[in-house]
């Protein structure tokens, strides 16, 4: 049995060895959606879709929302951003691959049974990571 629920957030980034527009500071208003795997219990429930979503905003959505996620190698960002505004730090450039691969991992170490995260960075772009 598959489970999946959809979240959005808004949050700003920028990719450092970008040539072209992505090198400045932007926004996306971001789609995820979370896919679980298992066997339903007896009372034929996977989980309830409210701790689902209570796990997922602790450990992702309420994190990255109305954040600006900066790259720790992004000299730029890193030495000039405001330290009092909402930011992450991200061990790697700020794609949407790496961020449903960053997704992916958090909501596994939560203990969710996770089989795939899916990140629509615009309407018609996105990123799957399945396990
Ligand atoms: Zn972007």
């Amino acid at each position: 049995m598959e489970l999946s629920k959809t979240f959005h957030f808004d949050m700003a980034h920028r990719l450092s060895f970008h040539t072209g527009k992505c090198r400045n500071l932007h926004g996306h208003s971001y789609r995820l959606e979370v896919t679980l795997e298992g066997e339903p219990d007896a009372n034929g429930m996977l989980i309830d879709f409210h701790e689902m979503k209570r796990i997922v905003h602790e450990h992702v959505v309420d994190i990255l929302d109305h954040a600006t996620v900066i790259y720790e190698k992004d000299r730029l960002l890193m030495d000039s951003f405001p330290k009092e505004l909402h930011h992450v730090i991200f061990p790697y450039e700020v794609t949407a691959e790496n961020l449903c691969r960053w997704t992916f991992e958090r909501l596994l170490n939560a203990g969710l049974t996770i089989k795939q995260v899916v990140i629509w960075e615009t309407a018609d772009s996105k990123a799957v990571y399945t396990k």
